[in-house]
């Protein structure tokens, strides 16, 4: 072995041994820390070793489908997770359930779940009837009603004026969406919600509801303080409700249909 060979051999071990060192510090990396400053406002540290790591939730095969930890609420077979409010001077009587979507039975009231939520996330799926009837208000209104008494709007707003706060994806009578992101009639609009419940204290308000609301993957809530329960023509107040209660989707007279809805218990 000649001068030269030796001096590219020692070269190669040196690097070799300069990759096992590098790898022994990315792969011998400690879990967390315990020697770091408290997070202002927080009980953690900074990277704090003890701090519980969040579960683990397997997403969807397919955007907008329902995650492993989700409650299906409607799966386009069935409507046993659902009652029907009824309305007084009809017999009581369920939505339409057709191919894989339910639809608003014009005089069998509101759709509400079985079960009952206070902070959750939303996510369903509404269409308009293609055929148009009525205008403004009376275009394809219905409504998901989140604790059945807080609005955010259905309704056909492509193409078909009305007052702001009553356009699809406006909390309805309080704010309306920031942009105006509905698809044509007959095309599927999907609403991811994210509510915040309001707490009370006996009779009295502690905190009152928030709510973030994406339509078609825009954003048009962005936790918008709720002023008190859907109303007409009049400014909505809260008035001491229970810590849960279901979901509502509206029956306005209006043949909307829905599907691909599941929600998701939040722990904020
Ligand atoms: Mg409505």
């Amino acid at each position: 072995m000649n001068r030269r060979s030796i001096f590219a051999s020692l070269l190669a071990s040196t690097a070799a041994l300069a990759q096992q060192v590098k790898n022994a510090s990315r792969f011998n990396q400690p879990t967390g820390y315990s020697d770091t400053p408290i997070i202002p406002f927080q009980r953690w540290k900074v990277h704090d070793i003890d701090r519980p790591n969040p579960p683990v939730v397997t997403p969807a095969a397919v955007a907008g489908g329902a995650p492993s930890d989700a409650i299906v609420l409607f799966d386009g077979k069935s409507l046993s997770h659902w009652t029907f409010a009824g309305k007084k001077d009809k017999p009581a009587m369920n939505w339409k359930l057709s191919n894989g979507y339910m639809e608003v039975n014009p005089g069998a009231g509101d759709a509400r779940t079985k079960e009952s939520f206070g902070d959750m996330q939303l996510h369903l799926e509404w269409s308009s009837p293609t055929e148009i009837s009525g205008d403004s208000q009376w275009r394809a209104n219905s409504g998901v009603l989140l604790m059945g008494k807080y609005e955010i709007q259905v309704l056909d707003s492509y193409n078909n004026p009305t007052y702001a706060d009553g356009q699809a994806g406006a909390v309805y009578g309080q704010y309306p969406p920031l942009v105006n992101a509905v698809r044509k009639p007959g095309e599927w609009n999907v609403y991811d919600i994210i509510w915040e419940a309001p707490k009370f204290n006996g009779k009295d308000l502690v905190k009152p509801a928030f709510v973030s609301v994406i339509l078609n993957g825009i954003v048009v809530q962005h936790r918008k303080e709720v002023i008190g329960r859907m109303s007409h023509r009049v400014v909505g107040t809260y008035e001491a409700h229970e810590a849960e209660l279901p979901l509502g989707l509206q029956d306005h007279d209006v043949p909307v249909r829905y599907r691909n809805i599941w929600a998701r218990r939040l722990t904020l």
